[in-house]
């Protein structure tokens, strides 16, 4: 008997089959001769190992011996190969998970009009550090600037990469080297991925100076704190994702900057979420903004811009005018800027909050906030209609359920949001559902709740039912 390995095509011979040729028009000659080889490697390696092919995608698939000279077989592997080397890593996903600002799903999904900026930026030159009156260079620190003024009564405001990085700005412009911050010591938290408050400060080259208790912390613990010469600023840090309850006590910012303006230090005040509507209109609870803060005289407030801003991924600054100008001349500041795509998603959500109401209908994070229940258990029923029409058995392994979503990204912890899901039985159980909605395309996202996977409607966007249905189908149809 011939040694099977023998009757493996030349690559030459595989090249020359059109569906070879039509690889090489897509992925390129290199990249497809290359893939060919490791296919041919595959089959000199195995092909007397009683091995299956199963890269053709008929299940088990047939002895390679027994087809170790079809000329498909490599261009099938290698055409797998590829595909799955072409898939991108950063992917859009369908999030059921009823959480709105998904950290790890990418927080805020942006308003139309915020795409179509960032769209035009990315593609064309634009005026990003060039002043179009005088024809000379300019500042990128000029954009946004007068739609933050105007939106909070800031004097000024600075606009960098993220949040994080804006607080690292602002401490180390208040501080100076080794200058004293003083901070209570129930607002020491970690934010999250270990972006801890006493080692952030450390790193922006201040010292901290640690003020009352956990749970309680009074005006007269920062007055003393204020008499050591080296206090060079208060920091207050918004307990955004965690709550304390019981026997507590804090001074708030107006009582903060009775005590600042005495000792001649300025307030940092570091709010995370950036809501710029009234909590009250979202139906949530209350949360501090930005322009109360500054109303009460903070000089320098911190939050990000894909929180409830509902924006792209940036750190806003607004306050003082000493102390914006002060920031931006840190060389920092340099380290952190902010891209022009960003900007330009930025602008545009920013403008959109002129008018509160079409904030509300626009942005997609507040829109989702804001959404009743009643629309969403509707949505969750048209879903089901739209799976079941393809697939008449569906109707027995899908059924429309309350549930519980909540706000994410850092803020309003508790804080739970009444919604509606459809839920997914499968006999393979809820892990391995899980599991088989993540690998496709799109992959979707959802939660097990007692041990049954829900696909909460509020997250899933306007537009994506037909893909969610397609993609149902596909894991249980
Ligand atoms: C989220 C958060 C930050 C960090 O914001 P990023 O935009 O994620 O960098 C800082 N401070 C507080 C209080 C936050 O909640």
């Amino acid at each position: 008997m011939t040694d099977p390995r023998s009757r493996i095509p030349s690559i030459d011979t595989l090249l020359a089959r059109p569906e070879a040729e039509g690889l090489a028009d897509r992925y390129g000659r290199e990249r497809t001769v290359n893939a060919l080889r490791e296919a041919v490697d595959f089959v000199r390696e195995n092909v007397s190992g009683g091995v299956r092919d199963s890269a053709a995608g008929d299940g088990d698939g047939r002895l390679l011996v027994d087809v170790v000279e079809e000329p498909m077989l490599y261009i099938q592997r290698a055409q797998a190969s590829l595909a799955i080397s072409d898939v991108p890593s950063l992917r859009r996903v369908i999030n059921g998970t009823g959480v709105v600002l998904h950290t790890n799903l990418g927080r805020a999904p942006l308003a139309p009009v915020a795409v179509e900026a960032m769209r035009a930026a990315a593609g064309e030159y634009s005026n990003l550090e060039f002043d179009l009156d005088e024809g000379v260079r300019g500042s990128r620190y000029t954009h946004c600037v007068s739609l933050l003024t105007e939106l909070t009564g800031a004097a000024d405001a600075l606009v960098v990469n993220n949040a994080a990085g804006a607080l690292v700005l602002a401490l180390n412009t208040v501080a100076g080297k080794g200058g004293g911050v003083a901070v209570s010591r129930g607002e020491l938290v970690e934010i999250g991925g270990g972006f801890r408050i006493p080692e952030v400060l450390e790193r922006a080259g201040a010292r901290l100076v640690e003020v009352g208790s956990t749970n309680r912390t009074r005006a007269a613990d920062y007055a003393s704190a204020l008499a050591d010469d080296d206090v060079r600023a208060v920091l207050k840090v918004h307990r955004s994702n965690f709550r304390i309850t019981g026997f507590t006590e804090d001074v708030d910012v107006a009582g903060l900057v009775t005590l600042t303006r005495d000792a001649g230090v300025p307030l940092v005040h570091d709010l995370g979420s950036g809501l710029m509507v009234e909590a009250q209109r979202l139906g949530l609870p209350h949360e501090p903004r930005a322009m109360e803060s500054l109303a009460a005289g903070a000089d320098v407030v911190v939050f990000s811009g894909d929180k409830l801003l509902g924006g792209p991924q940036a750190g806003i600054l607004v306050g003082s005018a000493r102390w914006m100008a002060t920031m931006r001349k840190n060389p920092l500041c340099r380290a952190l800027r902010m891209d022009k795509v960003g900007l330009a998603g930025l602008e545009a959500t920013l403008r959109l909050y002129r008018d509160p109401e079409r904030a509300q209908r626009e942005i997609p994070t507040l829109r989702m906030l804001a959404e009743d229940a009643d629309s969403l258990k509707a949505r969750a029923e048209a879903l089901v209609a739209a799976a079941t029409v393809r697939s008449a058995k569906l109707s027995s392994v899908m059924r429309v359920v309350p549930t519980l979503g909540a706000v994410g990204g850092g803020t309003y912890p508790g804080a739970e949001l009444d919604s509606w899901a459809v839920e997914l039985m499968s006999e393979a159980g809820p892990d391995a559902l899980a599991t088989r909605l993540r690998d496709g395309d799109p992959p979707v996202v959802g939660r097990i709740v007692e041990d049954v996977l829900r696909l909460d409607l509020r997250t899933v966007l306007p537009g994506q039912e037909e893909d969610l249905v397609r993609r149902i189908v596909e894991c249980i149809g």
